[in-house]
């Protein structure tokens, strides 16, 4: 099959704009948070409503995955996702669509992601004869540290796109409010981090600060575990795999002449890979175990384990690279190193060769730099940019559908 013109996906998403722009608008002033975003399904839903999709949901998220199925049945099938749901915050843009949900705002452009999306299902159902596979629709809330994307893929909702099996491939957009109008930003391999959040308990003997000598004091044992860890991070963690543990948080006492019984730290681990953060892990239980131990004390180490790496599998990003240079405008930005923030995209990556770009929705004459960034309760976006994401994930899914990763 011959590959389309860059024009023609460009021009889809021109054509996509006005419905995307007016369902972005409604899902962002009508924010919801977690995994359970059930008006923003149905203004989805909605906007679907007509099209030639079959339609699944699951028991856990109000997820929603759409299936269309091409004209022709080449055995290949892709999956698009966008994520649904909003961040804990008040809005302070000012926007007339401003958020109207009190303590909740779309910071983190999701209301885009699930438009653009919207927009790329309306456009290739127009298309559906001359599509040659299968494109599979993750409409995903939870994003925001809800692990919406394991919960729908764990409710089977990616199963038996194809008879016993899951999509090829799944490709996903992020916007980028600092980043140049337009620019299509990625990498191979490692993209964004893992996310765990680190919790330790130091348990001694609280009494008079007069008398120490009576006392099992938890403060210096907490300070010597923190510097512990900084140090096997500085001199085991070999500085290509890298792994970054920030304590930010000590808690412990009441007043200047009273040993507590007790001290907690609280902190945050990121690696590129699954093998660091496995090792790291093992560390940190070693270290606040030992550590304490040392001094008489106990220590007790928990972990909560949020997002893997996200991973963008070379060929998928080669792609995604490829579909941007086509589109021309502000074209492919290679991420010199991945970001250390972290997605649940990253759950589907685990599962399907695939990867994740960032494009960049500085509006024009604005300093990207300069900009409100994501999370920040001032952060917009150059809508008109959304017509570029739904062209691209236009071409994400034709270009796999024609030709696989070849
Ligand atoms: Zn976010
Ligand atoms: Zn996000």
């Amino acid at each position: 099959m011959d590959l389309m013109q860059a024009t023609d996906w460009a021009a889809l998403g021109e054509a996509e704009l006005d419905g995307v722009v007016a369902l972005r608008r409604a899902i962002h002033q009508d924010p919801e948070i977690g995994l359970d975003c059930r008006r923003t399904t149905a203004k989805i839903r909605a906007a679907l409503e007509g099209l030639p999709l079959e339609l699944r949901e699951g028991p856990s998220t109000s997820g929603l995955v759409a299936i269309l199925r091409g004209g022709g049945d080449n055995g290949r099938s892709v999956l698009l996702r966008g994520d649904m749901d909003a961040l804990p915050m008040p809005e302070e843009t000012g926007l007339p669509f401003a958020s109207r949900n009190e303590g909740m705002m779309h910071a983190c452009g999701h209301d885009a992601h699930s438009a653009m999306l919207v927009g790329a299902a309306r456009a290739l159902c127009a298309r559906r004869d001359r599509l040659p596979g299968t494109v599979v629709f993750m409409f995903q809330p939870g994003e925001e540290g809800y692990h919406g994307a394991r919960y729908m893929i764990e409710d089977g909702l990616i199963d038996d796109v194809l008879p016993g099996r899951r999509p090829d491939a799944a490709f996903a957009l992020h916007i980028w409010p600092t980043m140049k109008r337009g620019a299509v930003v990625g990498k191979a391999g490692p993209l964004l981090a893992s996310a765990d959040t680190l919790h330790a308990t130091i348990r001694g003997k609280g009494g008079h600060a007069a008398m120490p000598h009576d006392n099992l004091d938890p403060i210096p044992v907490a300070a010597e575990i923190v510097m512990a860890l900084q140090a096997h991070i500085a001199r085991t963690v070999p500085v290509t795999d890298p792994a970054i543990l920030s304590i930010t948080k000590i808690s412990a006492g009441t007043a200047h002449n009273i040993v507590p019984d007790s001290a907690e730290l609280l902190g945050t681990l990121r690696t590129l890979s699954e093998t660091r953060r496995r090792e790291v892990q093992e560390a940190f239980r070693r270290i606040v175990a030992h550590v304490a131990a040392a001094h008489g004390l106990t220590g007790e180490a928990a972990i909560d384990e949020g997002y893997p790496v996200t991973v963008n599998d070379p060929r998928a990003a080669a792609l995604a690279r490829a579909c941007a240079e086509q589109l021309g405008g502000a074209g492919w930005v290679e991420l010199p190193a991945p970001i250390m923030g972290a997605e649940d995209f990253a759950y589907v990556l685990r599962e399907v060769p695939g990867a994740m770009a960032f494009l960049g929705v500085a509006p024009e004459g604005e300093d990207p730099a300069t900009r409100a960034p994501l999370h920040n309760s001032r952060m917009t976006i150059d809508e008109s940019m959304m017509a570029k994401g739904v062209a691209l994930h236009c071409a994400f899914a034709e270009r796999f559908l024609a030709t696989g990763f070849d």
